[in-house]
């Protein structure tokens, strides 16, 4: 898997939004649930899960969408590009949208979820993949398999 660079920047489709990441992500995901699908637009969404002090907004003022419940999705006040999401209880790291990142390479989902929700024809490169959300004590391990092989 080619390896992706830090610090480097991203933005939105129309360029408002831009925001920094200054540590590697933690994991690498794609989310096949119908939520991805409708919010992406696509058939899945791609995550980054990036340390969140390694995440800062650096230009534009994101705006809460989706569902404005307790797991917060921003996007974009101008073109409302779904850009990142700061998950419910979990303020220790931001999910970023892989594409906004100015350089893609490296982004490539290390896990897929929701499999029992995905368009029949998905699929990607993720080396493990499961029905819905990985059970919490699964992180651990799948968390030190990232980072062995993107080292
Ligand atoms: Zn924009
Ligand atoms: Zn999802």
């Amino acid at each position: 898997m080619s390896k992706l660079t830090v610090p480097q920047e991203g933005g939105c489709r129309c360029g408002q939004v831009r925001l920094k990441i200054s540590a590697p992500p933690i994991i690498t995901m794609a989310c096949h649930c119908t939520g991805c699908q409708k919010m992406s637009s696509s058939a899945f969404s791609l995550s980054a899960a990036i340390p969140a002090e390694g995440f800062e907004v650096i230009a534009g003022e994101p705006v809460i969408g989706g569902l404005h419940g307790a797991t917060r999705h921003y996007f974009c006040p101008h073109c409302l590009t779904w850009m990142f999401t700061r998950p419910e209880g979990m303020d220790w790291f931001v999910n970023l949208r892989s594409t906004m990142l100015d350089d893609t390479n490296g982004v490539a989902p290390f896990v897929e979820t929701f499999t029992s929700e995905k368009l029949p024809w998905a699929a990607t490169s993720a080396v493990h993949s499961y029905e819905a959300f990985p059970p919490m004590e699964a992180f651990a391990g799948l968390i030190q398999e990232f980072a062995e092989q993107a080292s």
